[in-house]
């Protein structure tokens, strides 16, 4: 086996592995799996005749049968793999992958492997009480929620299900148990929640939250994503920065997505992801795996690489270090959303793994 990092031609170094646990998922989120009737009711009659002359198709990807998942022997495998080549970050996430059954298990099996020292877990919360202590214990260090609204009505309207007050128990549950600092994540639409811009900072303020405003990606189910639905992160800035008295986070590490303020109290911080106005490409330093096994280079990448496969027709280490190496290499140098290059991928982000 070679020794050495992970790196691609234009010498980015990967640190961090994002894996899907499951492509399936108990919400229904509007920019993700619009399947609901008012997903349909919201992206009706926004389409420009011209540029998107077809209705959106409202379907669901197919999900994958249980023989086609990663098993968690097949995960930890890998990620002993990857932790060699200089991997340092995992983040678990989905679709849901608390819809997986016994995830404390996984989180104890990658926490124990040498060179793991972040384990983090990207979940909309709904399920979270329910294993909390236990995936703390099995050492989950820090956790983020997916947050859009704060009024019940347009948080079901957003997500598909009447779960603002368990997602906010879990944000509670969460602090109570010390996985601090607890991040939020909300994805801010056009005539949507960006009304609640202010109000979800004000949470974070209250709470001592890192909350993430994120732009609204072409990654949806229904490929109803349009250029006139982003809100744009320097718009969000600034409407908060006319409410807040905010002072700008240095950050160490130019790999991190999130440009981020603490408010002036010092209780709570905010951060801007905007990938589709002010692209961070350059400084990527992400590969993904699916669920199906499938490793991806880019959330926009068109090609993905089958790693299952070769897991399952016994492949050795040597053979998988050997071929990771050669696909990392290859990764892209940035996405193209917005230019007429621009493909949007077969997979959505629910089988991504955002
Ligand atoms: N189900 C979990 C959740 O919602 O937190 C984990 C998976 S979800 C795909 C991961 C993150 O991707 C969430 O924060 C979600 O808001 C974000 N996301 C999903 N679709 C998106 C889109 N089209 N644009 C931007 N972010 C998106
Ligand atoms: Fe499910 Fe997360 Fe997608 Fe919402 S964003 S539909 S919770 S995978």
């Amino acid at each position: 086996m070679r020794d050495g990092l992970l790196k691609d031609s234009f010498g980015r170094v990967m640190r961090d592995l994002r894996i899907s646990l499951t492509d399936r998922c108990n919400f229904r989120c509007l920019y993700c799996l619009p399947e609901t009737e008012a997903a349909s009711n919201f992206y009706r009659g926004r389409f420009d005749p011209v540029r998107n002359p077809k209705p959106a198709r409202l379907r669901m990807p197919d999900w994958k049968p249980r023989s086609e998942i990663l098993t968690f022997e097949e995960i930890e495998f890998l990620v002993r793999i990857f932790a060699r080549m200089g991997i340092t970050k995992i983040r678990l996430t989905g679709g849901e992958p608390l819809l997986r059954s016994a995830v404390p298990d996984v989180v104890e099996r990658i926490a124990r492997i040498p060179g793991i020292e972040d384990l983090a877990m990207t979940s909309n919360g709904f399920l979270f009480a329910r294993q909390a202590r236990a995936l703390k214990t099995a050492g989950l260090k820090r956790i983020s929620f997916s947050l859009d609204s704060l009024d019940p009505d347009n948080f079901k309207k957003m997500t598909g299900r009447d779960g603002l007050s368990e997602v906010l128990r879990s944000i509670e549950l969460a602090q109570e148990i010390g996985m601090t600092p607890v991040k939020v994540n909300a994805v801010i639409i056009r005539g949507l929640n960006e009304h609640e811009i202010e109000s979800l900072a004000e949470l974070a303020q209250l709470r001592d939250l890192s909350f993430r405003f994120i732009e609204f990606m072409p990654l949806d189910s229904s490929r109803s994503w349009q250029k006139d639905l982003v809100v744009p992160g320097r718009e969000i800035l600034q409407r908060l920065q006319a409410r807040f008295d905010l002072h700008p986070v240095p950050s160490a590490n130019p790999s991190e997505t999130a440009r981020r303020w603490r408010f002036a109290d010092g209780r709570g911080e905010i951060g801007i992801i905007a990938p589709v106005s002010e692209p961070f490409c350059g400084h990527c330093n992400r590969v993904r795996l699916t669920a199906d096994g499938r490793l991806r280079t880019c959330l926009f990448s068109i090609h993905e690489h089958d790693l299952k496969g070769a897991i399952r027709t016994g492949a050795s280490e040597a053979d998988l270090d050997e071929r990771i190496r050669d696909i990392v290499f290859h990764k892209e140098d940035r996405h193209h959303i917005g230019e007429p290059s621009f493909i949007q991928p077969e997979r959505t982000m629910s089988c991504i793994g955002g």
